[in-house]
């Protein structure tokens, strides 16, 4: 990379799929940018990130719009299984409702398709420093310098271009950690995506997904913990007592741990030249998901830099209400909203509503397919909900 003169039209910190997603939907938004596109990636393909791997079908809906061909060795998945302390939940939507992946195959199959664009993808480039001089941003990397005129962090949870951009972070951090296990005999079926959140005292859940490591038939099991009480216990005894409960020794698996970053609407995303993607902005607090969400960000903001390119304008002032005007970002906005309702003080009627509705889940489990859901339904949701809300509200007080 060395010391360039000319400032680069566009600089991507991150090679996951948030930072992909951008270049892949900005080349098809505004073609004659692709190769002032850099992607800065510190590691090379084919590379790991600790990740379960499910893949909701709205997540395959945002590869096909952008043209990638993601055929790569998945379990798919029909369903959707919660278990809260007051029962269990089993919800199959119409047909398949996405798949579970592997991220070393996923990320690999979506960087191929963005070199296939034209886009230059410079791996083992690990960013250091991001400073603004002038009008454009300087990215110090491990293999020299490199100036942009806009620049764009999509480096997930550590994220250096977030650090430059928020001061006085307020996030909503989350703890989780997984292993790959041999199916027990306790399992749900393996078309289902399962949910334990039966523990009041855990803000989070543990869960047991079905993947296929290396042609073989495994579980990903695993456990989130938000990090909103310090009360909160550590997400690894959380796993072990999960993995006992399926009747599986703890001692006997590698954990791989993790953090994640939820959406605060409060927190801002950009400054002039620059703006976040995916988990360096953050994705859905509750339950950790975050692969639909980044590549949601990662179209959003290629239709979006393709129109800032458009009016030469990279001030970025309204990146922020952008994200909550789409209907991914409202839903991460209200799920940031009712994050510590959900997991605290309100956990009890919310459980009762979750298992006493079962079109509620249903409506949930075509939402994570990609499917739309009635309006009618959500307001039926919202006023059952606020019923429920009410009466516990009253139960209280008297
Ligand atoms: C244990 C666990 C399980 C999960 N399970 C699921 C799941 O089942 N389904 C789901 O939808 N989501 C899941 N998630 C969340 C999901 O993994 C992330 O939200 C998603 O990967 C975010 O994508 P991203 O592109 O924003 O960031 P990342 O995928 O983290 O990509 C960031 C990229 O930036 C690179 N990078 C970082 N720093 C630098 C730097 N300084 N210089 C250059 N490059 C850098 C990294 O190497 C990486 O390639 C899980 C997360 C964890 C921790």
């Amino acid at each position: 990379m060395g010391r360039s003169s000319e400032p680069r039209s566009v600089v991507i910190v991150g090679g996951g799929p948030a930072g992909l997603a951008t270049a892949l939907s900005l080349v098809r938004h505004a073609p004659h940018l692709a190769d002032r596109i850099l992607v800065l990636e510190r590691a090379s393909y084919p590379r790991e990130k600790i990740c379960a791997g499910g893949l909701g079908a709205r997540a395959d809906k945002v590869l096909t719009l952008l043209g990638v061909d993601c055929d790569i060795p998945c379990v798919p998945v029909r369903g959707i299984s919660l278990r809260v302390g007051k029962g269990t939940q089993v919800q199959r939507g119409k047909g398949a409702i996405g798949r579970v992946v592997r991220r070393i195959e996923l990320d690999e199959a979506i960087a191929r398709a963005a070199r296939d664009r034209g886009i230059r993808i410079e791996q083992h480039a690990r960013v250091t420093a991001v400073h603004p001089v002038d009008r454009c941003w300087q990215v110090t990397t491990s293999r020299g310098e490199v100036q942009a005129r806009v620049l764009v962090g999509a480096d997930g949870i550590g994220s250096v271009v977030r650090r430059a951009i928020v001061r006085n972070d307020v996030a909503l951090r989350a703890q989780a950690v997984e292993v790959d296990t041999e199916p027990s005999g306790t399992d749900p079926e393996r078309d289902l995506l399962h949910f334990d959140a039966r523990d009041p005292l855990v803000p989070g859940y543990c869960w047991d997904f079905p993947t296929q490591v290396e042609g073989r038939e495994m579980v990903c099991r695993g456990a989130y913990v938000l990090l909103t009480d310090p009360k909160a216990p550590d997400a690894g005894e959380v796993l072990d007592r999960h993995l006992a409960a399926r009747g599986l020794d703890p001692k006997s698996f590698r954990r791989k741990r993790f953090a994640e970053r939820g959406y605060n609407p409060a927190v801002r995303v950009s400054l002039p030249g620059a703006l976040l993607v995916g988990e360096a902005a953050g994705v859905d607090p509750i339950t950790g998901e975050g692969i639909p969400q980044a590549l949601g960000y990662g179209e959003r903001a290629g239709r979006y830099l393709a129109e800032c390119f458009e009016a030469r304008d990279f001030r970025f002032e309204d990146w922020g209400d952008r994200i909550r005007g789409e209907r991914f970002g409202f839903d991460l906005a209200l799920r940031a909203g009712i994050v510590r309702h959900f997991y605290g003080s309100e956990r009890d009627w919310l459980e009762e509503f979750l298992v006493s509705k079962p079109w509620f889940m249903r409506a949930g489990v075509e939402y994570f397919a990609g499917r739309r859901v009635p309006r009618g339904q959500i307001a039926r949701a919202a006023l059952h909900a606020g019923w429920l809300w009410a009466r516990s509200r009253l139960s209280r007080a008297g």
